[in-house]
């Protein structure tokens, strides 16, 4: 039997949350000498995105894919948290197996989760495995996601109704039901139902891990040591060093990039699945146009019924870029680069060319940005993004949040007015500014003696 302590871990499907729990991974391995395997739920054939982010990581990091879940039996508008969180529940078989195979080669320590894939717990706790919870999104919705089942006993109807913001313990910015995340807008909907069911499992591990750092939010996490909370461990941030696949259409944007003045790019990316509707893509593009500054945007089909449509494959459906209007790309060649599906996000953020980001709001592009000292202008889709907007834009003060129009729409003039103040104006240099200091506080997070580095070799301490 292998003496080095192992960690199973299953990580509800998405880029999103798989990527940051290959950089815990490789923490554990080169910090503290531990062997890691993830255990990845699936609904067919890996895309080659997903297979791409597992390839050349350390011996000690292995994975398996688990046989494809069946989802025809969903109602066609069955919400991507029921999904996503029936992907796990529809393969617990798969995950004993694989546990059980573990458990008679290694020195099995523990069973690290995600938010949505709780129901996993139920299997450590078959095995006495102690159940951990790695939370892959940002320490304020943690703090919401925690207190969520009080709430939900103390408010009757729905949040929105409310005449008071809601209060998310430790953090002081007002948060009005319009900004929670997506699922608590409707709390008869299956997507509420599914957040409850996992917070208060959530309650019941042993430890929570969740990729952010102290100086994000100390308040918050003074918060969590509330009793009846697990203890919570920031751990972040962990983002990779590198998301290049080495692609010609990858490397074809970052010579664009080599060619542009320096700090005069806006990077416009809705993360590994987000699309917009037709109507708003038509909006972006003329906005970007209008805006006369350089930008360099990840364009995937629209999808006029859902703002998640690529989710699963991380795939623009339809290419080249017809549904761009017309002549854009020929007005626009010399102003910016349209590339399809996929960027290297971090080789574009860390570039001395990029200024800006235009971003979904996805906590791992946010942290990203953090990284790299990019500020943005927030777009939220779907999820928990409206929320990370808020705090960036309210708390952080790193963000601008363009208005939508009466119809739902950001139109174009507002779209060029917001690029040009974030890349042009002064209170784009001043959040520039604000973004230097965080930059170099996440870096000092990651340092020996950062507060991260330290939290998680507290919680190694367990094993
Ligand atoms: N990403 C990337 N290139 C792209 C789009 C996304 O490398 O063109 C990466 C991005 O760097 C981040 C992840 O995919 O690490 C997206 O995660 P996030 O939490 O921001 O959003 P989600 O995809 O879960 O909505």
């Amino acid at each position: 039997m292998e003496a080095k302590p192992h960690i199973a871990v299953v990580p509800s499907p998405g880029m999103g949350h798989l990527l940051p729990v290959i950089e815990l991974a490789k923490q554990l391995v080169l910090r503290h000498n531990f062997c890691f395997t993830i255990i990845i739920s699936t609904t067919g054939p890996p895309s080659k995105t997903l297979i791409a982010s597992l390839e050349n990581l350390p011996n000690s990091i292995n994975h398996v894919f688990l046989p494809p879940v069946c989802f025809d039996d969903l109602s066609s508008d069955a919400s991507i948290q029921a999904k996503i969180s029936l992907n796990v529940t529809r393969s617990l078989s798969f995950i004993r197996d694989a546990l059980k195979s573990l458990l008679s080669t290694t020195r099995l320590v523990a069973l690290v989760v995600d938010l949505f894939s709780t129901d996993a717990i139920d299997v450590a706790n078959e095995f006495n495995i102690s159940p951990y919870v790695f939370y892959t999104s940002a320490h304020f919705t943690l703090s919401l996601v925690l207190s969520a089942p009080k709430l939900d006993e103390m408010v009757t109807g729905e949040f929105r109704d409310m005449s008071e913001p809601v209060k998310i313990p430790g953090c002081s910015v007002p948060v009005h039901a319009r900004d929670l995340p997506q699922p608590f807008q409707d709390r008869t909907s299956d997507a509420y139902k599914w957040i409850l069911h996992h917070a208060k499992r959530l309650l019941s591990v042993e430890g929570i891990l969740v990729n952010s750092f102290m100086d994000l939010g100390a308040e918050v996490f003074k918060a969590f040591q509330e009793p009846g909370k697990p203890p919570v461990y920031p751990v972040g941030p962990l983002i990779r060093s590198s998301s290049s696949s080495g692609s010609t259409d990858e490397s074809d944007c970052l010579k664009w990039l080599n060619h542009q003045p320096t700090g005069s790019v806006l990077f416009v990316s809705f993360g590994s699945g987000g699309t917009l509707s037709h109507d708003q893509l038509n909006e972006l593009a003329l906005g970007l146009e209008m805006s006369e500054q350089r930008f360099l945007w990840v364009v995937r089909s629209p999808d006029n019924s859902s703002s998640s449509g690529s989710y699963f494959s991380a795939q623009s459906n339809a290419e080249p870029f017809g549904f761009l209007p017309k002549g854009f790309l020929e007005r626009t060649k010399a102003q910016g680069l349209v590339v399809p599906s996929w960027a290297p996000q971090i080789e574009v953020l860390s570039h001395g060319s990029t200024a800006g980001f235009l971003s979904h709001c996805g906590w791992n592009s946010t942290l990203e940005s953090v990284v790299h000292g990019v500020p943005f202008i927030t777009w939220p889709l779907f999820a928990e993004q409206t929320l990370n907007a808020l705090m960036l834009c309210e708390d952080l003060k790193v963000g601008l949040r363009p208005k939508a129009n009466e119809n739902g729409l950001v139109g174009r003039e507002e779209i060029a007015k917001v690029v040009k103040h974030l890349l042009q104006g002064e209170e784009g240099l001043r959040m520039r500014h604000r973004m230097n200091i965080l930059k170099d506080a996440a870096a000092k997070a990651l340092t020996e003696e950062g507060s991260s580095t330290k939290s998680l070799s507290e919680w190694v301490l367990k094993f």
